[in-house]
């Protein structure tokens, strides 16, 4: 890191001087020092120090606090104030400059250190929210726009009728950035973001202006090309950027991001429309799992206004309730009785209709909207089985689906057993799935989330048994109660001899480690021969009933029907 250049304003040179002295010894660069506000002005905007260490008594007629301001509003220079005395008036006024530090003397050298530390970062911050924000965007765009149609001679124009042909917008939006400030906290994640703005600045060739949007998301206007390739060489210049790591606080941190790019003038003619068109393009580009860029596309556009509609619209179904909870029974194989009920959501849109739940639990996902809704759907279903076991049914239990955002959410046993207490549910009596995937993304974590389940009672049973990673070794590692075969084993039984023979080597395998097993998807009599032979223990599918609201679930219950 080069080192921080600074000024000193300071009409008592002794002090002037010892300071200098200090602050060099530290490392820091001392660019000048003078001794009154109208110097300190002038040579402010010569040398531009990255800071200026402002005494508040000077000599001449302009005190401290004024140069200070007026460093700070023509030059975005941050001040620090050193004072020997301190009154509530100095004070007062000091912070209505929003002074970025100030010190007492007599003080601690590594005091002053800290401050000036402190400063300068929040400076950077600082500089980071001073990026062209999207009305300067816009007003570039138009000025471009505008250029290029009022016509010019020579060299000029041949330039503007490059731009004309092909003008790149760029929407950029950085990755799981969540992530990186659920980690590092919301400063250093702006630190982080900050580093990669600067970055892409001063090392890729060919951006006209970059504008910062939201928080990790940003407009980038880029100089006329000849060719839509020549756009995307840019963007890949950007991600390769982007991608090298940042170090911060002796971490490397890598970030990525999508791009999405659009045209003036194919896709757009002026800069809001561009802008749209290369976001829902960034929209496609993080679908297809980030670090990458896409070109709008007019069907990408149709795809992710209507996914954009659904989002909104999912947003406030929670309190409209326009979710629900259906129930598919779950039967045991040898009694033919139903010994308990998976609970599954349904999402009724009045325009869209039933919407399906592998359709909006990954966007509910996305949006953390699947907390509340998760904790729904379990309170629900807890609330639901407790009146049926009332109503006679005693030992029925009830199998809840767990999303991987609720699995790694922090307090979840917390919630899980607040949630039974207050249902009056026993905990034997609740099942909740989760899937292999979940478990192996962190395994560690798994297995203490998993301990205090079972310490409370609670049963876990893995979910699509077999689709996902298959380490079957943590089978015997983690406090499983129950395995569910997924439904594509099921459906390929009678076809397929191997498919027989791995889903044969399950059940066994999981009797032999103490597990029950569930058969998911189960359509027809001939599945459930294959099934009952082979000592599967309950079933699950269309074949019994599918799932279904809970007052058909409560008819099934009381006509006593058997498979
Ligand atoms: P899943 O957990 O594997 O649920 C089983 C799916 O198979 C359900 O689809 C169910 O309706 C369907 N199914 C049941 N019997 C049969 C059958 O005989 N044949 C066929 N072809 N399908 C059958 P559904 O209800 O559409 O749910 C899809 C997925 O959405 C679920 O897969 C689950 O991963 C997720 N999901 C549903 N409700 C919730 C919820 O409350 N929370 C979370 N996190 N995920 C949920
Ligand atoms: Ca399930
Ligand atoms: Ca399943």
């Amino acid at each position: 890191m080069s080192r921080a250049k600074i000024m000193i304003v300071e009409d008592e040179s002794i002090i002037a001087e010892d300071i200098a002295d200090s602050l060099e010894s530290i490392g820091y660069s001392i660019v000048g020092i003078v001794a009154s506000g109208e110097e300190a002005i002038v040579l402010a905007g010569k040398l531009q120090p990255d800071l200026v260490l402002m005494d508040i008594m000077l000599q001449g007629e302009m005190n401290g606090i004024a140069a200070a301001e007026h460093i700070q509003s023509s030059y975005q220079i941050p001040a620090i104030y050193l004072t020997a005395y301190a009154d509530e008036k100095t004070l007062e006024r000091v912070k209505d400059t929003n002074p970025f530090g100030y010190i007492v003397k007599p003080f601690e050298e590594k005091n002053l250190h800290l401050t000036i530390q402190i400063a300068l970062q929040r400076h950077q911050y600082d500089s980071l929210t001073n990026l062209p924000n999207r009305t300067s965007f816009r007003g570039r765009v138009n000025e471009i726009l505008a250029g290029g149609s009022q016509g010019s001679q020579g060299k000029l124009e041949e330039k503007k009728r490059g731009f004309l042909s092909l003008l790149p917008i760029l929407y950029l939006s950085l990755d799981r950035i969540n992530r990186v400030t659920g980690i590092l906290g919301h400063s250093n994640g702006e630190i982080v973001i900050c580093s990669v703005a600067k970055r892409l600045l001063n090392s890729v060739e060919g951006i006209d202006l970059l504008a910062r949007l939201e928080a990790a998301e940003f407009a980038i206007i880029l100089e006329p090309v000849k060719a839509k390739n020549d756009g995307a060489n840019i963007a890949q210049t950007i991600l390769d950027v982007i991608s090298q790591s940042v170090v911060l606080e002796g971490y490397e941190i890598y970030v990525t991001a999508s791009i999405g790019i659009a045209f003036y003038p194919e896709d757009g003619m002026e800069s809001e429309e561009l802008l749209k068109n290369a976001n829902t393009a960034m929209y496609y580009a993080q679908q297809k799992g980030g670090n990458n860029y896409q070109f709008h596309r007019s069907e990408v556009n149709f795809i992710s206004r209507e996914q954009l509609a659904l989002e909104t619209s999912l947003r406030s179904a929670l309190e409209r309730t326009e979710f629900k909870v259906y129930y598919q029974p779950q039967v045991n194989i040898k009694t033919g009785k139903i010994i308990g009920a998976e609970a599954l959501l349904r999402w009724h849109n009045p325009e869209k209709g039933l919407v399906s739940p592998a359709e909006f639990i990954p966007m509910a996902e996305e949006m953390g909207l699947i907390i509340p809704l998760g904790e729904w759907v379990l309170r629900t279903a807890c609330r639901q089985m407790k009146m049926w076991q009332e109503a006679g049914f005693c030992q029925m239990r009830v199998a809840v689906n767990l999303s991987r955002r609720q699995f790694k959410q922090k307090n979840l046993s917390d919630r899980v057993s607040r949630i039974l207490k207050e249902t009056g549910l026993e905990a034997k009596f609740l099942e909740l799935e989760i899937t292999e995937s979940m478990v192996m993304q962190n395994e560690a974590a798994a297995a203490l989330v998993l301990k205090e389940w079972q310490q409370l009672g609670i049963k876990i049973s893995i979910d699509d048994f077999g689709t996902g990673y298959s380490s079957l070794s943590y089978l015997k590692d983690f406090p499983f109660d129950i395995i569910k075969i997924d439904k594509s084993f099921v459906s390929n039984i009678r076809e397929d001899r191997k498919t027989a023979a791995i889903t044969i080597a399950i059940i066994q395998l999981a009797h032999s480690l103490n597990l029950k097993v569930i058969a998911e998807g189960v359509e027809t009599p001939e599945e459930l021969d294959f099934l009952w032979e082979n000592e599967c223990d309950e079933i699950q599918g269309y074949l019994f009933s599918p799932p279904v609201p809970a007052e058909e679930f409560e008819k099934l219950l009381k006509s006593g029907r058997r498979l």
